[in-house]
Parts: structure tokens; sequence; C-alpha cells
């Protein structure tokens, strides 16, 4: 059996899931894409997907019958309606972030997944599926290092572009730290404080870089996250977690180790779509293989875009007023406490 796939936004993620379905992945096969820009759709179906039927808008992609599952990958503004039009389909949805633009958005597709009855939507917060941060979880539920009571995080770009702007700071970059960490905790957060150290010299007028992000979580554990997206050096994302009886931290990017000249290092890696390479293809394949097995999606769910758009607008408030913000979340409906996906099944898949 395979999954058929319509593609909306052939863009830069786009095309990667596109190649990524079909060269890469199992189950999957892509017939339809569709992009505002047609003239990248048509080149983008006739260089990877051959087969695919290019549509002039997403109500069209989705309402065909030969898509069983729809990606959307266009840009943060449209996501929303194309979630829901698909869900209004019956059809499985995989987002990439953000879900919706607002909380408000995210809600709306949230109670359209629940009307629903079953849950048919992923979120595209790769970092769950990346082998570095299934091993902290894994370490985190064995209690290795016993109760976590501090986080340690970076999140380093080696420069931003020109359209960067201060709260893309948080919604752009932190966002990803935002998914994994509550995940990883299985915690909720509480305050969020931000604050601004020496601007760098490298940052345009109207950036304010770097920034750090202070959130307190309802069991009490202080989260410090560092974003740095002119750092010069390169893209270099670290993880450490401090226990009660030791310290866990993000693993290394395995890279060889160069003695040369005097010196003795690795290189750091320079483009960040290849850190998360390998967990873009184990999330999409997760997505896939859900649908195969005709199972409920098991990724990051509408929920967790919810609790990513509230969480971001305390930070972005936060940016603004200086001052610490809460962050409030309604309970989390029963109807989102599946399973989180199995450990070793995804680790196994990434050696
Ligand atoms: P991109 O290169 O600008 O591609 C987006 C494409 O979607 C563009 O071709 C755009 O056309 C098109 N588009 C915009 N609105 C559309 C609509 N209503 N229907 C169909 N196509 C539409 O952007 P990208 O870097 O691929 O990012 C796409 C999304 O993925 C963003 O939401 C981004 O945040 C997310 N993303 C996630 C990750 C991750 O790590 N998970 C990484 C990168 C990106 P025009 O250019 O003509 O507007």
């Amino acid at each position: 059996m395979t999954v058929r796939v319509g593609v909306i936004g052939t863009g830069a993620i786009g095309q990667d899931h596109i190649r990524r379905l079909e060269c890469k992945l199992s189950g999957a096969k892509v017939t339809a894409v569709t992009d505002v820009n047609q003239d990248l759709a048509r080149k983008v179906a006739n260089t990877y997907a051959k087969q695919a039927t290019v549509y002039a808008n997403d109500r069209e992609l989705i309402a065909a019958r030969d898509v069983d599952a729809v990606l959307v990958a266009s840009w943060g503004p449209a996501h929303e309606a194309s979630v829901l039009a698909g869900l209004e389909a019956g059809k499985r949805v995989f987002c990439e972030k953000p879900l919706a633009t607002t909380a408000d958005g995210c809600m709306r597709i949230v109670e359209a997944e629940m009307a629903h009855g079953k849950r048919l939507v992923q979120v595209g917060f790769m970092r769950r599926f990346d082998s570095g941060y299934l091993q902290l979880k894994q370490a985190l539920e064995q209690e290795l290092v016993g109760e976590p009571l501090m986080v340690r995080c970076v999140h380093r770009n080696v420069e931003s572009a020109e359209s960067y702007t201060t709260d893309m700071a948080i919604t752009d970059t932190l966002i990803h730290e935002i998914d994994v960490l509550h995940w990883l905790l299985n915690d909720e957060y509480q305050h969020v404080r931000v604050l601004y150290p020496k601007k760098t010299k490298h940052a345009l007028p109207h950036l304010q870089d770097p920034q750090l992000v202070l959130l307190e979580t309802k069991k009490g554990v202080i989260i410090q996250a560092e974003i740095f997206v002119n750092c010069k050096y390169g893209y270099d994302i670290q993880c450490e977690i401090a226990g009660e009886e030791g310290v866990i931290s993000l693993p290394d990017v395995p890279a060889v180790r160069l003695c040369s000249n005097g010196r003795k290092g690795t290189e750091v890696l320079q483009d960040w779509k290849k850190r998360f390479e390998a967990a873009y293809d184990v999330e999409l394949q997760a997505f896939i293989d859900d649908g195969l097995k005709d199972e409920p999606a098991s990724g990051p769910s509408a929920w967790d875009g919810y609790v990513a758009a509230v969480t971001a607008d305390a930070c972005v408030k936060a940016q603004e007023s200086g001052r610490e913000e809460s962050i409030e979340l309604p309970k989390k409906p029963a109807f989102f406490n599946t399973q989180q996906p199995r450990l070793s099944k995804y680790r196994r898949r990434q050696r």
C-alpha cells in the first residue's frame, strides 16, 4: 500500500520533503503539488515528481481523489486554511511549523480535529525525532540524572537575513526549543523573561541579537535559552540538562577530528539543514507509517502547535515589556494524550 501525498508549497522545505518522499522514504508517493508560484510548482514536479499533477490551489489539491494525505509547506499565514480544509476533507495533514500564525488559529485546528474524532495532524517539529534528543528523552525517562532542575540551551546561526526581525528570534528560531523542551521535561511552561545582552556589531540596526530567554516550568525547572543568530562561526545547537544526580547533554554532531597546522579540532556545521536531515526523514516516515496502518497521527500534535503558539506569544510580549510574563494554557484535552512514539523504533532508523 502507498500513501499518496499532495504537497502545498514547493519552496525550499517543500522541495526537500518531495525529494524525501520520492527517493528516500518507503510507502509514499507524491501525486499532487501546488504553489502560488505555478511555474515553480511545475518545475519542481518535473524535476522530482514527474507523475504528480500540478493543481491551481490548495483546495483543488486537497479535493483530488488520488491524494490521501496533505503536506503543508507554504508560508506560515497560509497554513491554517490549508490544514482546516484538509481536516474537512478527512485527510491526514503534515504541517510545517507554524501550525497557524496565531494561538486562536491553532485552537481552531485543535477543535476541528477533535470534532473529526481522530488525530490526523502532525506538526513539523522534527527535533523530537532527532537521535540526540531521543537519547536525552530516554535518559530522563530512565531517571539517569534524577529530577531535572535546570536546562541550558543554545541556538546559534552563522548570520541572519535582512528580513529577520527581533520577534523572529522567538517565532522562527526559539520555537523549536519551545516545542522540544516541554516534551523532553514532560512539563508545562509557566513564566518567561527575555534579556538583551550587549548587542553584537554584526546585527543590523533593527535586530536585537543575541537574546537570552528564561523560561520557568510548572515543576520549577529554569531554562536558559540563548538565541544568537549572527554568531559567525557556525550553526550550533546545544542542550544540557542538570538533574539531582548528574548532567546530560545533547551529543555533538559526529565529525572528523582534524589535526593540522598546529591545531586539533572538528569543523562546525554551517548549514542548518544538515543538522536535522535525518530527523526530517524520520518524522515524515512516522507520518507515512501512521497512514499506512490507518492509526491516529502519533507525532507532534495540533495541541503541541497550540502550546508553541501560546508560549511564543508570551515570549514576544516579554521581549516588548522587559518584564516576566505568564504563559497560560488550558488543560490539555484527553484526545491528545496519545502514546509517545517508541524511542527504540526511531533510534534504530537513524543508524
Ligand atoms: P519558501 O522557500 O518561501 O517556500 C514557501 C513556498 O510556498 C513559496 O514558493 C511560496 O510562494 C509558496 N506559498 C505561499 N503561500 C502559498 C499558498 N497559499 N499556497 C501554495 N503555496 C504558497 O519557504 P520555506 O523555507 O520552504 O518554508 C516553508 C514553511 O516551512 C514555513 O512555514 C517555515 O517556517 C517552515 N520551515 C520549517 C523548517 C523546520 O525546521 N521544520 C525549516 C524551514 C522552513 P511565494 O514565494 O511566491 O510566496
